[in-house]
């Protein structure tokens, strides 16, 4: 049996097809570029053993008639259809803790919370409409970024203003990246024989956004996005915390509008912002030459990294596991030997050969007999999602 994952983004959409009895993935694509130039599908399919790859120039092409492409392509091969298919959804706000089935009363309320995520909510319902009508007859489920955050207590989750702007504007924090922390806490819980209940740990998700999330007993009780994904770690364009006086500072004494602040706090800081590159592989590179303000953000990147797991230690007390997951974290031994250099007080401490093998899968980096299992947990948001799914809808596809 087949679940089909969607991710529909602004200008693009992702897709894989899993086989639920092994968990392989069989088909995956992507269209980029959607409402620009140069808008391309590319679909490859994994059956018998072999790679299949298709490219398709789709000019001029919408989300529908991307998705009418993508349809087409999966329809050519009878077991690649779908008994279900999984949604990404950015923001689920406070009215979803976990994932759903959809039906027109969910799509109702996803529509509402688009003011809270207006760069994502639209397209991730374009793309659960379109399905919704090209795929009448199969089961749908949404799975939001935010759910698995819906745990942290108050105290975590709201931001010390007046009250009333969380009573009427939905002022708190959120979170986000909920698909991959789930992910990697059980995978991590599993590889480590600890029952997730009872299961503490945290997580460095870090790739071009990046979030720390603290997991006690298998849930989330905080995560450094708030109530968008601007708060937090240092990212590869975004600021992560930062005071937020400087904004008013900055409309006030270098004649920034609001849009154009926005702009910069999401676009042009991070990473790129500090030494002109988010891609932290040429900022190691140039860091390696010597360049200084490669040096600086790499200095700067890792050690608020360090501010986040003492600040985790502090809350959770108690941590099984330190867990590095996404692009750099799975990728980059100097970030994770940077970032966790001096912690050994607190039972962290990093072998640093396991560090710099590179393996497939999960792995311990950690010295041996330190308090701390330090893992690297390969992320997979859209296994997750496809997990999530047939969570939802389990009996039901039982009896298809
Ligand atoms: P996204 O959030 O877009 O999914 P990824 O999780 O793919 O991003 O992470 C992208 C980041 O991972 C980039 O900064 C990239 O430079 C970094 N990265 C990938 N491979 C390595 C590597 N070998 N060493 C250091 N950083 C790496």
């Amino acid at each position: 049996m087949r679940i089909l994952v969607l991710n529909s983004g602004s200008s693009s959409i992702k897709y894989e097809v899993f086989e639920i009895d092994n968990w392989s993935v069989l088909a995956s694509g992507l269209i980029e570029k959607i409402g620009g130039q140069g808008t391309y599908l590319v679909h490859k399919v994994h059956l018998d053993n072999s790679e299949y790859r298709f490219e398709l120039e789709l000019p001029g092409v919408d989300h529908r008639r991307g998705f009418a492409a993508i349809q087409e392509e999966l329809a050519k091969e009878k077991r690649l259809n779908p008994a279900a298919i999984g949604h990404r959804v950015v923001h689920g706000g406070e009215a979803f803790s976990s994932p759903v089935r959809i039906t027109p009363q969910v799509i109702d309320v996803i529509r509402e919370l688009i003011p809270l995520a207006p760069l994502h909510n639209p397209s991730n319902l374009l793309g659960i409409e379109i399905a919704m009508e090209s795929y009448s007859h199969v089961p749908q489920v949404a799975v939001f970024d935010t759910a698995f955050h819906q745990s942290m207590p108050a105290y975590a989750s709201h931001y010390p203003l007046p009250l009333e702007l969380y009573e009427e504007h939905h002022v708190r924090r959120y979170g986000f990246h909920g698909s991959s922390h789930s992910y990697v806490s059980r995978t991590a819980a599993d590889y480590l024989g600890i029952p997730l209940d009872r299961f503490n740990c945290i997580i460095l998700h870090l790739g071009n956004g990046a979030s720390a999330c603290a997991v006690k007993n298998g849930v989330s009780v905080d995560t450094s996005m708030g109530m968008t994904p601007l708060e937090g770690l240092v990212m590869g364009t975004r600021c992560g915390d930062i005071d937020p006086a400087i904004t008013f500072y900055l409309e006030r004494h270098a004649g920034l509008d609001v849009n154009e602040i926005d702009n910069m706090l999401n676009k042009e800081s991070g990473l790129k912002g500090l030494c002109g590159t988010n891609d932290m592989r040429e900022l190691i590179a140039a860091r390696e030459k010597g360049e200084e303000r490669a040096v600086l953000a790499f200095e700067l990147y890792c050690y608020r990294l360090k501010k986040y797991i003492g600040g985790y230690l502090a809350a959770l007390g108690r941590v099984d596991c330190l867990i590095f997951t996404g692009g750099i974290g799975e990728n980059s031994m100097k970030v994770r030997e940077s970032s966790c250099q001096g912690l050994e007080r607190f039972g962290i401490a990093i072998d640093p050969e396991k560090n710099g093998q590179q393996r497939a899968g999960v792995r311990e980096i950690s010295l041996e007999g330190a308090e701390v299992k330090v893992l690297v947990v390969p992320t997979n948001e859209e296994a997750e999602i496809a997990i999530q799914t047939l969570a939802v809808l389990g009996d039901e596809l039982e009896d298809r």
